[in-house]
């Protein structure tokens, strides 16, 4: 898909939104989800990255991006990228998105957490719940270095003043003098989770996206006051590369059958390639983007055989139940597979 620089906001010295426009194609997409981007290196090869989309559906298609020290890509987005330019993506992915709205009810309550450029998807989702309007208590809890680094100050501030009786924020930042306002401590997860939940537990969803450290510092805390897993939702943009592998229960050769749109094409997988890297070798293009079980863009749905993933970090329990695997850590084991590539949406 080509994506067109319609305008660039911004947002603080090293952040920009970027608004784009999908021209020829429809976009469908989800509050939370992400746009993958395909990018050529100086030798050529093929390298991708994921912003997540801070729009919601009735908005002007937009991500947004910080740029990461020495980063090859974010530093061109936020620094280059101009209104006319052309990107090229994947269609809008991931299952970091809200529970559908048949789930969702007045005794509903949403706790964010969000570290500098990970307000990105949590803005989309928050603006999508405040306009629904369906929801009892909506909290959100923004880290960042200060003030100045804060996206969506102005907005976050008029959100709040506009739906005060259902949006509340707490913000930290870490070079603030009072300790207690300057980092998210386990102790400080605690007491913010006994304030805004009370008895609440379990009508309420936390979304974290943020540093490795920092989501698995929250997510103990709320383990440990009684949250279960499917109440965590998490989103993690920096990606981690295992340094070793599993190796499947079954390493035999198997068919795979990709089905897409009322298409076939089937041919031959077999161990240490993923389905992911044996449909690249036969010249099969699927949607992929980090290559290590912790995005989502390459899920699939298999409907007949077994695939067992060496990792996985982004798929619920209930979703798995539902067929949902990934490509890109997957393996055919116990026989031929059958698979269905389309949007989780
Ligand atoms: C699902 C998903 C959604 C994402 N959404 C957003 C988004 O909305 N906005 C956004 O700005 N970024 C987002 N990212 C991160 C983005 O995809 C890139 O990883 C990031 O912009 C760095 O790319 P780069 O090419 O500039 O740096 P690279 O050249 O890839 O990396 C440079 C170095 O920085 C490290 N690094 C990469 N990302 C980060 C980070 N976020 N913080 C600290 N160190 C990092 C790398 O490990 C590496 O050591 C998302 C990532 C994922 C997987």
């Amino acid at each position: 898909m080509q994506y067109l620089v319609k305008s660039v906001i911004k947002e603080t010295h090293d952040v920009v939104t970027l608004v784009l426009d999908a021209q020829n194609d429809t976009i469908e997409y989800e509050a939370g989800q992400f746009i993958t981007f395909i990018f050529s290196n100086r030798n050529g090869k093929e390298e991708r990255r994921s912003y997540s989309i801070s729009s919601i559906p009735d908005e002007p298609l937009s991500i947004t991006v910080k740029r990461v020290a020495n980063g090859s890509y974010s530093r061109i987005l936020v620094e280059k990228v101009k209104v006319g330019d052309v990107l090229t993506g994947l269609a809008p992915a991931g299952f970091f998105i809200l529970p559908h709205t048949s789930r969702i009810n007045s005794k509903n309550s949403f706790i964010f957490f969000a570290a500098g450029s990970g307000i990105s998807p949590i803005y989309s989702q928050i603006k999508a719940l405040l306009k629904s309007q369906m929801t009892e208590r909506i909290v959100l809890v923004y880290s960042n270095q200060s003030k100045k680094d804060v996206i969506f100050y102005e907005q976050l501030m008029k959100l709040a003043s506009d739906y005060s009786s259902l949006f509340s924020i707490y913000f930290f930042f870490s070079d603030e003098s009072d300790y207690r306002k300057a980092r998210l401590s386990s102790s400080i997860v605690s007491e913010i989770l006994t304030k805004e939940v009370g008895n609440n537990k379990m009508n309420t969803w936390l979304y974290l996206c943020g540093p490795f450290q920092y989501m698995l510092m929250i997510t103990i805390v709320a383990r440990g006051m009684g949250f279960v897993n499917e109440q965590i939702k998490k989103e993690q943009f920096v990606i981690e590369y295992p340094s070793v592998t599993k190796v499947p229960p079954d390493v035999t050769a198997h068919t795979i059958t990709i089905i897409e749109k009322g298409k076939q094409v089937s041919w031959i997988s077999k161990y240490p390639d993923t389905i992911l890297q044996s449909a690249k070798r036969n010249g099969v293009q699927l949607p992929f983007s980090c290559e290590a079980g912790q995005c989502g863009t390459c899920s699939a749905t298999c409907v007949k055989g077994k695939v067992w993933m060496y990792k996985n970090e982004v798929l619920m329990e209930d979703e798995i139940g539902n067929g949902r695997i990934l490509t890109c850590t997957g393996y055919p084991i116990d026989g031929d597979i059958e698979l269905k590539i389309g949007s989780v949406t």
